[in-house]
């Protein structure tokens, strides 16, 4: 059953709006005389430029109020705690508690990354066995915990393809790097950033790489290729074996974007379909809220051949004490602060450790099986059709097309996306990928129930019902939300966004 659905409206001020002068929602001890003094040393290694001028514009306001503030403020957003949320790449399965309760236990938020390594050992296991773990989980050798996110992990995993070329001294000559057309903005992105040229390789009609234009692709020019498995589209590359032998003998290494990973935990491995080199996503497949911009992880695992490479440092373990080795002299170097975002690390580890090999495998078949659950209904409704690999069943997400819909009632796949929000269902991720006209890439992670799905399903029947009998509910969608039709070019242009109280003050004049 579609559920009734009104979002909270309130007309929310900002917090710098509210509250008086003076008033305040904490209580700092007085610093003793000892510290004032260090303080005082402190500051005078401060550049005078560098040095405050004046106080710092900060809201006043009361405890109280804070709470009331931004309760209200979530009470207009959306979130995995609200409801259903397929947003397909981004893996928003429902991330337990308990892992919240860990990460913030005062033995893990309270450490600091100076201590010395005698005081950190539980956290220097932690890492060591999480890196043990994931190696297991993908075959690959060993790993670095250090990236912030997936595209972090590219960005890494690019540079030691560099290494790696500049090593056997044929960095100058190997400059191309392959791509599918399915993949991910972040993989062109990344290898571009490292000094690479893109090269794309169509998708045939299986929605696979197509390898007879591999073939033509690859050259002594070609550093590496980047591919996801199972593809963007949910697709599994069958023929993975024969792309690996193809790069390796012209010479490049294979790189796996991990971020589909979660449809095939310990079902297979990365490493032994043939790549040199993985990122994980811990906040997708190891559940991390994530999507907010607060911290992720994005680990990157290499073959035995490529540790060398690794940042610096890596966790080991001598048998009495676990210590970090920065004593690796063909390291790319340091890729973050410190040791990675550690928090994410013990959330992963948690996760893992309660689900266990058993409990993986059964998270990445429920997940393929909700796929094809909504694969098998969604192909029904009228408007909807599943390009690509027709009759294949899919792995962790599917992506349908509402070009049908589009051609005949002019409703269009971002029309359907807003509707959805009217029945309190999040949107699932459009127009990507790119392949696919008028995309809609669905991804119901296995933490959906069946009458979740049923109830996505009977959504999109209504609204497609609507497109056919009465457009214009779609078209001017959504209704029930606290804000209503966004204007998505206008939130992109620079000149009209303010992202800061400043930026915002500077533009009505005041300051
Ligand atoms: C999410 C995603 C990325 C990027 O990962 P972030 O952690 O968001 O930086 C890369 N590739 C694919 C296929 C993804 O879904």
């Amino acid at each position: 059953m579609v559920k009734e659905f009104r979002q909270a409206k309130w007309s929310e001020p900002l917090i710098f709006e509210i509250g008086r002068e003076g008033r305040i929602g904490h209580m700092v001890p007085t610093p003793s005389e000892e510290v004032r003094e260090v303080v005082g040393e402190v500051e005078k290694l401060i550049p005078e430029v560098l040095r405050r001028k004046r106080e710092p514009e900060l809201p006043e306001v009361s405890e109280v109020e804070v709470v009331q503030h931004y309760t209200r403020l979530s009470q207009m957003n959306y979130g995995v705690d609200t409801g259903f949320y397929p947003l397909g790449s981004c893996t928003m399965k429902y991330n337990p508690r308990v892992n919240e309760e860990l990460a913030s236990m005062d033995e893990v938020a309270w450490i600091h990354p100076y201590q010395d390594e005698s005081t950190v050992q539980g956290a220097l296991e932690l890492m060591y066995r999480l890196e043990k773990w994931l190696a297991e989980i993908t075959g690959m050798h060993r790993f670095t915990l250090q990236p912030a996110a997936g595209a972090h992990g590219e960005y890494v995993g690019v540079q030691i393809i560099r290494a790696y070329h500049k090593y056997n001294g044929e960095l100058g000559k190997r400059d191309e790097i392959i791509i599918p057309d399915s993949a991910h903005g972040t993989n062109p992105a990344s290898a571009a950033m490292a000094g690479f040229k893109v090269i794309v390789v169509p998708s045939n009609e299986d929605g696979c790489v197509d390898i007879d234009a591999l073939k033509a692709a690859v050259s002594e020019r070609t550093a590496g290729l980047m591919l996801t498995n199972p593809n963007t589209l949910g697709i599994f590359e069958e023929k993975i074996g024969e792309i690996a032998r193809i790069v390796h003998d012209a010479g490049g290494l294979l790189y796996y974007d991990g971020a589909n990973l979660n449809a095939i935990v310990g079902k297979v491995r990365p490493g032994d379909m043939g790549f040199d080199i993985v990122h994980l996503n811990l906040h997708k497949t190891f559940s991390t809220p994530h999507g907010g911009g607060g911290p992720g992880a994005g680990p990157v695992g290499v073959t035995k051949e490529l540790e060398k490479f690794l940042p610096v440092p890596l966790v080991e373990y001598d048998g009495e004490k676990y210590y970090l080795d920065w004593d690796r002299p063909y390291s790319i170097g340091k890729v973050k602060g410190f040791y990675g975002n550690f928090n994410v690390l013990v959330k992963a580890f948690a996760y893992i450790l309660a689900l266990g090999e058993k409990g993986l495998k059964t998270a990445a078949e429920i997940s393929v099986l909700n796929t094809n659950y909504i694969v098998k209904k969604l192909g029904k409704v009228r408007g909807f059709e599943l390009p690509y690999g027709k009759g294949k069943p899919r792995k962790h997400e599917c992506v349908f097309s509402a070009s049908p819909m589009k051609r005949d009632t002019k409703v269009k796949a971002l029309d359907v996306a807003k509707r959805l929000l009217d029945f309190g269902i999040h949107a699932p991720t459009m127009y990507f990928p790119l392949i696919v006209h008028e995309a809609l890439m669905i991804e119901p992670t296995e933490t959906a129930t069946k009458e979740q799905l049923d109830e996505f399903i009977e959504a999109l029947s209504r609204i497609s019902e609507e497109a056919y009998n009465n457009p214009e509910v779609v078209l001017s969608a959504p209704h029930n939300t606290s804000v209503t039709r966004l204007d998505e070019a206008m939130a992109a242009r620079p000149k009209t966004l303010f992202l800061t109280w400043k930026m915002y003050l500077e533009k009505v004049g005041e300051k």
